[in-house]
């Protein structure tokens, strides 16, 4: 028996989103893989409202023993330097091979100023309508503080869901990229060729804390001067301290237009977790992470404590007065402050 067209049991009727999620719907959503309620729940940890920070806390609690099982990868370069074409193909790339995708965007401008320089343009259309993958846009301007814990939050949730890599992107513009640095296993970064600053002390900073670096945009008539960089970034690493013990960074070049390199970079990685998972470096850093993570969200409470006490700021400002008066010493100051914190905590 068939039924026609028009009855009832042939319309799709969408299923109602619920308004308020309770924390066994975020949950379950996250472990079910609903993309809606992932995207609900990193929301909700991304959010500074105490309500909302209590509730993600209950819903962490619940999520953290599915979390631990991808690889972390993070991603860096200065703006231009093809990180969103780069991650896409690469992303696509996994995808085809049924792995599941996650990418994320630790945006070091949203929190300080109204622009961002991740979040303002529409990226990786194709990765992010791919079933196997998840594309979330940088945390929304204004949301100030914690970023550190969002992200780390906003990877977790991520995990739970089942996302077997996840890339954590950031621009190369400073503080990020230690950021992100502490929270993912691997850590590339992306270069370019030209302007003849491949070793300007800039980037020497950034060389210490990667795991590999490739120089993108190899192709055409730049793949020449791609090659050369190569040879003096890879005469140039032999003189730093690898960023993981163990491992000798080495610099690659690569094309995200053609595509020419894009799977080397995930032999690197497959060669690398299987290199540092058998010496204990992979475990023993991730457990180090963890550990940094609490001092980090210590130092950002009693920050948090300390300048948002009315007292305190009031004092604090009176203080500065004096100081530039020439009526206090700085040491003074801070001792005198946190006497007066002491006693008004
Ligand atoms: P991001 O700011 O680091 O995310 O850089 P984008 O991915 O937006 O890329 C910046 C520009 O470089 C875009 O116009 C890309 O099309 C271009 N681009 C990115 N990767 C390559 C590449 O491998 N080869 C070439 N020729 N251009 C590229």
């Amino acid at each position: 028996m068939t039924e026609g067209k028009g009855t009832q049991s042939n319309q799709y009727f969408p299923p109602k989103r619920k308004k308020h999620l309770t924390v066994d719907d975020y949950v379950q959503g996250v472990l079910n893989g609903d993309r809606a309620v992932i995207a609900q729940t990193i929301t909700l940890v991304e959010s500074n409202l105490t309500t909302h920070m209590e509730t993600a806390q209950k819903v962490l609690k619940q999520l953290m023993p599915y979390t631990g099982k991808s690889i972390r990868i993070g991603f860096t370069g200065v703006p231009g330097a093809g990180k969103s074409t780069l991650i896409e193909s690469f992303g696509l790339m996994l995808c085809e091979q049924d792995y599941r995708v996650a990418v994320l965007a630790v945006d070091p401008t949203s929190s300080v100023s109204k622009g961002s320089i991740l979040g303002d343009k529409t990226r990786m259309e194709q990765l992010s309508r791919h079933q196997h993958a998840y594309v979330r846009p940088s945390p929304s301007s204004g949301t100030l503080g914690g970023v550190t814990r969002k992200s780390r939050e906003t990877l977790l949730v991520c995990e739970a869901a089942g996302y077997d890599v996840i890339i954590v992107e950031t621009v190369g513009v400073g503080q990020s990229e230690i950021t992100v640095r502490s929270m993912v296993d691997f850590f590339l970064v992306i270069m370019l060729t030209g302007a003849g600053d491949e070793l300007q002390g800039i980037k020497k900073g950034v060389m210490e804390l990667a795991d590999a670096i490739y120089i993108n945009k190899a192709d055409g008539v730049n793949k020449q001067a791609a090659l050369n960089a190569k040879v003096e970034y890879n005469r140039l690493l032999h003189f730093l301290q690898p960023a993981t013990e163990g491992w000798e960074t080495k610099a690659y070049t690569v094309s995200a237009v053609t595509g020419e390199g894009v799977p080397h970079i995930w032999e690197v990685i497959k060669q690398y977790k299987d290199v540092t998972s058998k010496t204990g470096v992979f475990g023993k850093r991730r457990k180090q992470q963890m550990i940094d993570w609490v001092h980090s969200m210590i130092e950002n409470q009693l920050k948090t404590r300390f300048y948002g006490n009315l007292i305190m700021k009031q004092r604090i400002s009176e203080m500065e007065k004096l100081i530039v008066s020439g009526q206090a010493s700085p040491t003074f100051a801070v001792q005198h402050l946190f006497s007066i914190y002491d006693q008004n905590r």
